[in-house]
């Protein structure tokens, strides 16, 4: 598997039709991609350990998607290789009324990673590129007529691209994934969540509304990927109609990326290790 093939860096457009959502790798078999996962779970774990200690850089990790892709699935299965003292999980949910009286990026800002920190966004400021542009939200809120013209979400990608920059240039990872599926596997998953009663609560009357609007938000993922997919900062776009196999790719991303920060843990100096041995003395000499 090799997660260049899935990796949107601006060097080739993203083609929402000719994307294949079914994809499963080279996989022989489903057990082997589970394989992978677990040994990247356990590679995760060492990683972060060394993030945190070494406290240089900090990670973000942007999960964008459809209802029913996986996105839960997925954050519960990154929190599941990490220390959850190193970890925070954001949800962007409809702002509320203090976050409307902000720029859009303010919610965000707020909850950036620290150094040595992995932070998972459940949504993001994507959403205002996304069902903002979906249903014109914006023209519902206050914001000044000047603001409002038609290069508004033109507008808003060179601004996230420029805030994702800041964030790269000062020592910050950002992984963005877009769990990819077919609107066919979206179905599916619904009619599970409706004949399942255990999965009655996942499944809210708004999600049959989306649905209707598929076109218009495939339209502007494209778009939205295509305007703020960068060297630095790139998409991963994952096909998730196999959960199984969104899961080892979605591993595979969070592994690569951490090893390319090839955090360590910090030096002890020589002035440090003579200390550290007089305190074991101390310790020695106890009864
Ligand atoms: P999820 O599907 O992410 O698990 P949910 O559907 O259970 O979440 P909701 O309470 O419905 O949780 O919150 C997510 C909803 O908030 C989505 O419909 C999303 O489009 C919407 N949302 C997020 N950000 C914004 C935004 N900036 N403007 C308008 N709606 C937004």
């Amino acid at each position: 598997m090799n997660i260049n093939d899935f990796r949107f860096d601006g060097s080739k457009p993203f083609k929402v039709n000719e994307f294949n959502t079914k994809q499963e790798g080279n996989f022989k078999k489903r057990s082997e991609a589970e394989d992978l996962r677990d040994n990247h779970i356990n590679d995760l774990q060492g990683l972060q350990e060394k993030l945190y200690a070494e406290g240089k850089e900090g990670v973000l990790i942007i999960f964008q998607a459809m209802d029913a892709a996986g996105k839960d699935g997925s954050v519960k299965y990154v929190m599941s290789g990490v220390n959850p003292a190193g970890v925070s999980v954001h949800n962007f949910k409809v702002p509320s009324s203090e976050e409307l009286a902000h720029d859009y990026l303010w919610r965000a800002m707020k909850v950036a990673p620290q150094r040595g920190m992995i932070t998972i966004f459940n949504r993001s400021y994507y959403e205002d590129v996304l069902v903002v542009k979906v249903h014109n939200l914006h023209k519902k809120t206050s914001l000044p007529e000047r603001v409002l013209t038609d290069d508004i979400f033109n507008d808003r990608y060179e601004q996230i691209k420029n805030y994702e920059k800041h964030l790269h240039e000062n020592g910050f990872r950002i992984i963005k994934i877009f769990l990819n599926i077919s609107k066919q596997e979206q179905k599916k998953q619904f009619l599970q969540r409706i004949d399942d009663p255990s999965k009655n609560w996942k499944f809210s009357d708004g999600d049959i509304v989306e649905r209707g609007y598929w076109d218009k938000y495939m339209h502007a993922y494209e778009d939205a990927i295509n305007a703020t997919a960068t060297k630095d900062c790139p998409w991963y776009v994952v096909p998730s109609d196999k959960k199984w196999f969104a899961r080892a790719l979605i591993a595979e991303i969070v592994v690569s990326t951490l090893e390319s920060i090839n955090p360590q843990y910090p030096e002890v100096s020589e002035e440090r290790k003579l200390k550290l041995k007089e305190f074991r003395d101390i310790l020695m000499s106890e009864e």
